[in-house]
């Protein structure tokens, strides 16, 4: 965890990458990105990647103000398979479903996380077509374990959101296509029937097809939000040396032309767990597609070009992730005896992220703090 570490727990973003083992060059994203930050704010200077540049200030903000957790790569024994015997190997090497048969070994840990995970129950046959929802046979590449948080490596990024309540933003880097994923990945977002949504069982087995009665339900803020970040980020990429990346709900795959279903998916989890137990802190997740060129396996010499372009990137989703106010540690503590209290008086797990009080918090954010916040930015400056 890179921050200051005062005592008072900041805003968290969670980078994770390494989860499909041939996309190598994600862990070297982080690494650099990791010591960019501490060698900048060490020095006192900004960071400079080709056409995008950062202040000192901003580098300062971004150690001082949140708590960045790296966790480069999350599926090491992959990683070594595919660079040592098979380099278009995707999962881990758990043998656990193989009965003995190497073609058996492994699961794909970016299909294990808690999020409709059993795709049989919950999704459209249709959306099973698609080819990239998950799969129940251990030999396919697919293969999403023997049930939610079956695997070592998810675990590990469960554990990270509970000893770290504080995240609220999180990329799961990986490659290829050259653009950057924002919720929701199992089916075309909509934004007006808030009971239409992944805990209703009633949409079992009608979800992940386009232009089918179902659609993800996600506040209206929230994905303006999410996509607002996930553009700035895009522009910071392409400014370093003019590769576009861009936007896209992670339903679909642009590369490709194509919806993309998924079940079991890292950003559709992290995102998912404020609507499952309204006690979490809301996610804003994000999975990043490295390279534009359409391979794993870019020459070293690009791949040190495009960890800069994703690295610039990363400190533009950083600097988002600001909150509009850090607080000193003795103000931390007022502020969670406060919302101790708020709790009580509107209990979370009544009201739910989908009911009447999650409608009142999203007109505050949208109109009263807009109106709010510039007077006392003036306020401020005096
Ligand atoms: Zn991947």
């Amino acid at each position: 965890m890179i921050g200051t570490g005062d005592g008072c727990p900041q805003t968290g973003v969670l980078l994770i990458s390494g989860a499909h083992a041939r996309e190598w060059g994600g862990p070297d994203i982080c690494i650099n990105f990791a010591a960019d930050l501490l060698e900048a704010y060490t020095a006192n200077t900004g960071l400079v990647y080709g056409g995008t540049s950062y202040t000192a200030a901003e580098i300062k903000s971004i150690i001082e103000r949140l708590d960045v957790i790296v966790f480069p790569d999350i599926n090491p024994d992959g990683r070594n398979y595919s660079q040592n015997t098979y380099d278009m190997w995707r999962k881990n090497r758990n043998p656990a479903s193989s009965g003995g048969d190497p073609k058996k070994i492994g699961v794909d840990v970016n299909r294990n996380y808690d999020f409709l995970w059993d795709f049989n129950t919950a999704f459209a046959p249709g959306a099973k077509a698609a080819g990239s929802l998950a799969s129940d046979k251990p030999a396919d590449d697919l293969f999403h374990g023997t049930a939610p948080f079956s695997e070592a490596e998810s675990q590990n990024v469960r554990w990270l959101y509970e000893q770290y309540p504080q995240i609220c933003w999180f990329m799961d880097i990986h490659s290829y296509g050259g653009d950057l994923l924002y919720s929701w990945g199992d089916d075309i977002n909509q934004t007006t029937t808030p009971d239409m949504n992944f805990t209703n069982p009633a949409w079992n087995g009608k979800r992940g097809v386009e232009g089918d009665a179902y659609g993800e339900y996600i506040g209206a803020c929230d994905q303006a939000n999410v996509k607002t970040a996930a553009e700035a980020t895009c522009t910071a990429i392409t400014a370093v040396r003019g590769v576009t990346y861009t936007a896209y709900q992670s339903f679909f795959l642009p590369a490709l032309g194509l919806t993309y279903p998924t079940s079991g998916a890292s950003d559709d989890w992290s995102y998912s767990r404020y609507f499952s137990d309204p006690a979490n802190k809301k996610v804003r997740a994000f999975t990043m597609e490295f390279n534009a060129a359409g391979t794993f396996f870019p020459s070293w010499a690009e791949m040190k070009l495009i960890i800069k372009d994703i690295d610039a990137g990363l400190v533009k989703f950083c600097l988002g992730a600001l909150p509009t106010y850090s607080l000193p540690w003795w103000r931390c503590r007022l502020r969670d005896f406060y919302y101790a209290i708020w709790h009580r008086v509107f209990p979370p797990e009544l009201w739910g992220p989908y009911g009447p009080w999650e409608r009142i918090r999203r007109v505050i954010e949208a109109i009263v703090i807009p109106i709010i916040r510039p007077i006392i930015k003036t306020f401020r400056n005096r």
